[in-house]
């Protein structure tokens, strides 16, 4: 499974904005916002898509769910978000290193593309 720019943003070798870090995940914002406000939430571990999750990665994706709201909440959109996490290249998927979006800011359409 090979690294990806998320695996060096994590260790620091490339700059980005950190909104949040813990000893599982980082939270950074989206180089090419698509809201106002457009964050990454991205495990520490390199996961490289939700389906290709390990059954030791169950208690990392868990903290995750946990720790989503609360950067929402510090970032100024609590309760007001949407979550997305494109899995695999039909979805979107272009980073092959785990992340949810964190999208908010204004109000979001649905259908998604
Ligand atoms: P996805 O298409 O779901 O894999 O999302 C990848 C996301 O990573 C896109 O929204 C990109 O804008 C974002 N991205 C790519 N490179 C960087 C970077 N160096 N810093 C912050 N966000 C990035």
């Amino acid at each position: 499974m090979s690294e990806t720019i998320f695996s060096r943003i994590i260790r620091k070798e490339i700059p980005a904005d950190f909104l949040y870090e813990d000893e599982h995940c980082v939270a950074i914002r989206d180089l090419n916002p698509q809201a106002p406000v457009h964050i990454l939430v991205i495990p520490r571990k390199l996961i490289p898509q939700l389906s290709k999750q390990k059954v030791e990665d169950k208690e990392i994706l868990g903290h995750i769910l946990s720790v989503i709201p609360l950067v929402a909440e510090q970032e100024g959109i609590g309760g007001e978000y949407r979550l997305v996490m494109n899995d695999g290249v039909k979805a979107g998927q272009t980073v092959f290193h785990l992340h949810f979006h964190i999208l908010g800011g204004r109000l979001l359409q649905w259908p998604p593309g």
